[in-house]
């Protein structure tokens, strides 16, 4: 077993942990990225991104992460292959369990561990993920302008989903399993009264269809919920929209969660219930989930915890400083 030390610990190698580390690394902290089972995130399943600033051409997802760890390392980051399967939060300096046996130690940690689209988990899903099927409209929605979309989804996100779609397609079908939507109702009167988007109640997708060849999605094979009627909708594209899962079981009962798992955090911050943890990215984050978003409050993550580091050991100095003055004290209050 190897024992790790560093100022700052980092978990998670997707665009928020290599930001904290960049910054983190230029700010002298020698930090370790713990990369997780994903290095570099999930920016690595996609092909084309187009919303991630400075670039004016098209570029690939593997290869801006691959741009991001570079940059971390040259900086000074140093990139550890491993997974945190346990934490202890109540020592300082914090300690966490590696899946090889390691032990890494952070006088600070950033948590950067993301959050996992949910998917609906049929047999054609998988093939047909980035051929015209996606779990983002805000990543993806551009690339079907004026072409026909669907949203699979009940909740607020499907709602925000197929309302955001409407900027890109003139043809948007909510695709939903039951007779009514859980979304809020401000969002459900937007959507009712949006002559763009048609609801499909009681239908269920039983498959992808695939065009062959370069044509990627073609379809989707519905299944009535109340009848067992099947149907096929023609669609170029589908957004499933069911939520996400936040990487933070390894944190229950460590940091505070909210009720869907995230970790909340101070307003304006990235400060989590525990003094020296931060939280940044997806992780922290229900609304936005993008590439830049998670970047910038990678940022803040390591700017938050330097500060925090400073403070705390310019407290530990002063003790420091007031230690032998105490000892005059109690020696003279002995006489
Ligand atoms: C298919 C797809 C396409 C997308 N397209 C775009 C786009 O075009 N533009 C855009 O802005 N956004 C896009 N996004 C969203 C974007 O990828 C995310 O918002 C962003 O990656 C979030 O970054 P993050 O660093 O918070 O988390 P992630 O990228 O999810 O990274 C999480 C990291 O944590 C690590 N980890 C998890 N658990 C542990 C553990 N126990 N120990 C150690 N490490 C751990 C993982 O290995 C991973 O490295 C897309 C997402 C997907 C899925």
């Amino acid at each position: 077993m190897t024992v790790h030390h560093t100022r700052m610990l980092i978990l998670g190698s997707g665009p928020a942990g290599l930001s904290a580390a960049i910054y983190a690394a230029r700010a002298g902290m020698n930090p370790i990225v713990v990369q997780g089972i994903q290095p570099g995130g999930q920016l690595t399943t996609t092909t084309d991104v187009e919303n991630y600033p400075g670039f004016a051409d098209v570029i690939q997802g593997p290869w801006l992460m691959e741009q991001m760890q570079a940059q971390a390392e040259h900086v000074g980051t140093r990139m550890v292959w491993d997974t945190v399967t346990g934490v202890d939060l109540t020592r300082r300096p914090f300690r966490l369990n590696g899946d090889g046996g390691d032990v890494y130690e952070g006088d600070v940690l950033v948590i950067a561990t993301g959050a996992q689209a949910k998917w609906l988990g049929i047999d054609s899903e998988e093939a047909m993920k980035g051929k015209g099927v996606s779990a983002c409209a805000t990543c993806d929605g551009f690339f079907y302008r004026g072409k026909k979309v669907a949203v699979i989804g009940g909740g607020n996100t499907a709602v925000e989903e197929a309302l955001y779609l409407t900027n890109h397609s003139p043809d948007v079908t909510l695709i939903h399993r039951r007779d009514s939507l859980r979304a809020e109702r401000i969002l459900q009167e937007r959507l009712h009264a949006h002559p763009g988007i048609t609801v499909l109640w009681n239908r269920e997708v039983a498959g992808f269809v695939d065009g062959g060849g370069t044509a990627g999605l073609v379809g989707l094979d519905l299944r009535d919920t109340t009848t067992g009627e099947t149907s096929r909708l023609a669609t170029d594209g589908a957004f499933v929209a069911i939520g996400h899962h936040p990487a933070t079981e390894l944190f229950r009962g460590h940091v505070d969660l909210d009720d869907d798992g995230y970790i909340p955090v101070q307003p304006g911050t990235t400060r989590t219930s525990v003094p020296g943890v931060f939280a940044c990215g997806d992780v922290a984050d229900k609304v936005y989930r993008q590439a830049v978003t998670a970047a910038g409050t990678g940022c803040m993550a390591a700017l938050d915890a330097e500060r925090f580091l400073a403070a705390a050991e310019h407290e530990s100095d002063r003790e420091a400083m007031r230690e032998p003055l105490r000892e005059k004290e109690n020696a003279e209050a002995s006489w």
